[in-house]
């Protein structure tokens, strides 16, 4: 057996279908789990080289603060000599030649008054008022990115980009430990543009990264031009704090992950709080994801259509279960239906004829005559209509017995529906009683037919052996005109039966 198109069409479609939906749930698995890897790995790595940018940058400012204190120790041996000034510069001139990021390395009395310089720049000058003297009094001073100031004019005419230092300072002691002054150094910020440029290597995977340094006051001190010396324009979360990486949008309109680390202290030293931040765009990050997506779906659209070819070869093998079912269940109702229509026509019989004569009951005969008036009116035929009663039958009955009765009732309506013509209609009315109607009849053709109904039933003999006796008839006869209710017709017909029974029974009469 051949297995229905439709049904193997959709067999089909649902394997087709599970494959599609499978796709798509295991590609958005697929690639959550990915951009959850992604943005852990990428995150984790720019926290790394936002880490390692702060270690270069702390291990940076301690070797200046271990300059300074070496520096220091040397000048407190020298301090009485008579040619200090001469060994102090030269020393300075070393220190500064041995760092090239030293803008500036001096040393002042008690009073905050330059005594030796490098290049003697500011010497003799007061700079007691600025903070790495007033801080390195007391201790040592490391301060955060500041302008040149004092020195912008001396160092740097030509001014491109403005000079900006952070400034590292210890305080000085005679051999008998009082406080005789400061040195200070300015160290140019354009280091930490070469610390920056050190971490390229580190970047290389990560395309579009750029690393901002944020001072203590939240400036960006190091950065995309555009967000150079202005308020980091993110707030630096709790969460970036914890995990060292977040994914966040950014002013700009872009969402970035960012790597994060803090410059803290390098051993007995504290240096100024900057904080490191690596960003790369997301979109960027991301690209290999976006690329398993592709990949997911090109593969998983495979899936779903091998799943479908599948289907449909194998829609024969499943899905004739299903026809043969289907097959069953029409026979079923076929058959079903069939009993049922039976049934029906048996109640309609049931309700219909008389079940002793299996002739029409009263009920049929009139809904018969509805349908024989309206013809003989639209064709314009004549409708006869004939009463019969059977004579002296209750005296039958009394001599013979109702079985008989009921013999003789049975046998008058064999007699009566094999004499009328299938066009007729004769109906049980009564217990004993009979009406037909005749379709396009006149009187003659009626009586006719009575005639003939009263010779058959003479002929016929009932009883034991059917020969010990025979049964009469009365009949009335009549036309239905045009337009009466049929009721006057069987009146007239039931009074010309009166008639008959007066004038001796046995006869046909006629209204
Ligand atoms: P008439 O010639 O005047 O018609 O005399 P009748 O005895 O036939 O009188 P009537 O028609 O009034 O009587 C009807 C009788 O028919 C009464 C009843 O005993 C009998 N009968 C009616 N229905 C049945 C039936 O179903 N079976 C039998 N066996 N007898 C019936
Ligand atoms: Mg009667
Ligand atoms: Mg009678």
């Amino acid at each position: 057996m051949l297995v229905p198109a439709n049904l193997k069409f959709r067999w089909f479609l649902i394997n087709a279908g599970v494959g599609v939906v499978l796709t798509i749930m295991i590609t958005s698995i697929l690639t959550q789990v990915a951009t959850h890897r992604i943005e852990y790995q990428v995150g984790t790595g720019l926290a790394e080289v936002a880490h390692q940018m702060s270690d270069k940058l702390e291990r940076g400012m301690f070797e200046r603060y271990r300059d300074m204190q070496v520096a220091a120790t040397l000048i407190e041996e020298m301090s009485s000599d008579e040619s200090f000034h001469d060994e102090a510069a030269a020393m300075l001139a070393t220190l500064q030649q041995t760092y090239p990021y030293y803008a500036w390395i001096g040393i002042t009395d008690a009073k905050g008054v330059v005594q030796v310089s490098t290049g003697n720049l500011l010497e003799g000058q007061d700079v007691s008022a600025r903070p790495w003297f007033q801080q390195a009094r007391e201790n040592y001073f490391i301060g955060d990115v500041h302008a040149a100031l004092l020195l912008e004019q001396k160092l740097n005419p030509d001014s491109g980009e403005p000079l900006r230092f952070v400034d590292v300072a210890l305080p000085l002691q005679s051999a008998q430990g009082d406080y005789i002054g400061v040195i200070g150094s300015h160290l140019n910020w354009a280091w930490a543009n070469e610390v920056s440029a050190s971490m390229t290597p580190s970047l290389e995977n990560y395309e579009q990264a750029e690393v901002l340094i944020v001072s203590s006051e939240g400036l960006v001190l190091l950065g995309p031009p555009e967000l150079r010396e202005n308020p980091l324009p993110v707030t630096i979360s709790e969460q970036l704090r914890t995990s060292n990486y977040v994914v966040q949008e950014w002013p700009d309109g872009t969402r970035y992950l960012t790597g994060y680390a803090e410059v803290t202290e390098y051993r007995e030293y504290q240096g100024p709080h900057w904080q490191i931040l690596v960003r790369v765009p997301v979109s960027n990050a991301f690209d290999p994801v976006e690329e398993l997506r592709i990949q997911a779906l090109w593969i998983g659209s495979g899936i779903a259509l091998i799943l479908a070819i599948l289907g449909w070869f194998s829609a024969d093998r499943m899905a004739r279960p299903l026809a043969n079912i289907n097959e069953k269940l029409e026979r079923e109702v076929r058959q079903r239906t069939a009993e049922l229509r039976t049934s029906n026509a048996q109640l309609e019989q049931l309700a219909t004829t008389d079940s002793l004569t299996r002739l029409a009951n009263r009920r049929a005969l009139l809904t018969a005559a509805d349908a024989m008036m309206e013809r003989a009116t639209r064709r314009n035929m004549p409708l006869a209509v004939l009463m019969l009663d059977l004579d002296h039958f209750k005296r039958i009955n009394d001599e013979y017995g109702h079985a008989a009765g009921d013999e003789v009732l049975e046998s008058v309506g064999q007699l009566l529906s094999s004499t009328v013509r299938q066009i007729d209609i004769a109906a049980r009315t009564g217990g004993e009683e009979f009406t037909i109607l005749l379709e396009d009849s006149t009187v003659a053709g009626a009586v006719m037919v009575a005639e003939r109904l009263l010779q058959r039933m003479e002929q016929l003999y009932f009883g034991r052996d059917r020969a010990s006796f025979n049964v009469t008839l009365s009949i009335g006869v009549t036309l239905w005109e045009v337009g009466e209710r049929i009721d006057k017709a069987f009146a007239r017909a039931d009074a010309a039966l009166y008639e008959a029974k007066q004038k001796g029974r046995n006869r046909v009469i006629t209204a």
